[in-house]
């Protein structure tokens, strides 16, 4: 019998999913990385402990430093008006809603939350998810199955891509904010599937551009396709009232079947949102696994983001400060020779370095001059391709970004003269 059968297999006792990661490209790569840089004496500088909020200012080792590394546009976290909200929603509901929203865990923050945001949006309704990944699986994966077919940008988002996976569908990268390239490949599919999808970012994070949306709605009409755009890093940022792109290129909102944000970025929170027509949000509000088989947000992120939200819509002053300060950064660093790609007029200004070794070498250059700037490497980016990534936000002053902008510049002269940087 087959117990019996099993018996007699040999059995692995070192068998382990560690060692069987020791052969994978990626966790390779991670290792020669780090061993070129012990080499040098430095180590990867992520996790590093923050020992307050991350503001314009962090504090790292005990080293306040001016901070280009978080997410935190429009300091509304932070904020003493979001913080006080949060704090008032744990003295009233508690630190969780101990249940998913559609058995038992429905507060009226969750309402409220959903509907302000999509009268802010200029949706017809939205659906709160415990974080932006979570909505990106959860709502690309359980809408389109093996039937169906996604375009989506070469630079698109980690979560996306899972969202794809987990549906199922053929899922076809299309250069990146090329939509000629994206017609054509829709075009050659024709025929092939049920249903198109088109996933976009409004801002792009890697290299702080901007999707070429009035192209790709066209793209979407022409072929009966629909259109999703992932708004994490142009809610609060694009748009004179910080409404996104949609208010940017002012498009028809009905013309983009899902829009999809968090509420970590801008908000100042944790969570995700789907916003579109009310009967699919009506839909998934019944059927969406990660969102059915899932926690409600807990009270405290719930009331953050809509003391957030509150806050942005009555000072929309915040949102011509950060235009503002985008500007001058990315103006300063061209000016000054360093390579910003393609960055556009966004709250994310790129310096390529080119090599991994590089960035990381730099990013220490300025941790020294008490700077704090991530960089990023292969695989987050091609390996050719590694930078420094800045993150604007309305709090910056304009002294904090000419000096971060003078010591980059002269951080990363510095390292050509010694031969390290190409
Ligand atoms: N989409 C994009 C484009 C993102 O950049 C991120 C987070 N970096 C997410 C989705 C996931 O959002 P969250 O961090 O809120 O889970």
């Amino acid at each position: 019998d087959s117990i019996g059968e099993a018996m007699t297999t040999p059995v692995h006792k070192n068998a382990s999913i560690a060692s069987a990661l020791r052969t994978e490209p990626k966790y390779l790569h991670l290792k020669h990385v780090q061993e070129q840089l012990s080499r040098s004496g430095l180590t990867l500088p992520y996790f590093l402990v923050h020992e307050g909020a991350s503001n314009n200012t962090t504090v790292i080792e005990g080293r306040e430093l001016i901070n280009f590394a978080s997410y935190n546009y429009l300091a509304l976290s932070g904020d003493p008006e979001t913080s006080a909200y949060a704090k008032s929603a744990i003295d009233r509901f508690g630190t969780s809603v101990s249940a998913s929203r559609v058995a038992s865990g429905e507060i009226a923050l969750h309402q409220d939350l959903e509907r302000e945001l999509s009268e802010f949006l200029g949706v017809p309704d939205c659906l709160l998810h415990v974080s932006g990944h979570a909505t990106n699986v959860g709502t690309i994966g359980h809408l389109f199955d093996h039937r169906d077919i996604i375009f989506h940008d070469s630079f698109i988002h980690n979560s996306v891509i899972e969202g794809c996976k987990l549906s199922g569908a053929q899922r076809i990268a299309f250069p990146h904010n090329d939509a000629r390239e994206a017609n054509r490949l829709i075009d050659a599919h024709r025929g092939t599937y049920r249903h198109a999808l088109i996933v976009l970012e409004g801002v792009y994070s890697v290299d702080g551009d901007i999707a070429d949306l009035p192209r790709f709605i066209e793209l979407k009409k022409r072929y009966n396709a629909f259109l999703m755009v992932d708004e994490a890093h142009s809610l609060g940022v694009l748009g004179e009232r910080g409404r996104g792109i949609g208010e940017h290129f002012a498009v028809d909102r009905a013309d983009v079947d899902l829009w999809m944000g968090t509420l970590s970025k801008a908000l100042g929170s944790c969570g995700g949102y789907i916003a579109g027509d009310k009967e699919l949000i009506g839909y998934l509000k019944y059927t969406s696994p990660a969102f059915v088989f899932s926690v409600g947000m807990p009270p405290a992120t719930t009331a953050a983001a809509l003391a957030a939200l509150r806050i942005l819509v009555r000072q929309p002053e915040r949102v011509h400060t950060l235009h503002e300060r985008g500007r001058l950064f990315l103006e300063l660093a061209k000016a000054r020779g360093l390579d910003t790609g393609i960055s556009l007029d966004t709250a994310i200004v790129p310096v390529i370095t080119g090599d991994s070794v590089i960035a990381v070498k730099l990013a220490d250059a300025l941790a020294e001059k008490g700077i704090n700037v991530q960089p990023i490497v292969y695989p987050a980016v091609a390996k050719d391709s590694a930078r420094l990534r800045f993150f604007i936000a309305a709090d910056h002053t304009i002294e904090q970004i000419r000096h971060t902008v003078d010591a980059t510049g002269e951080a990363l002269a510095r390292l050509r003269s010694k031969g390290v940087a190409p």
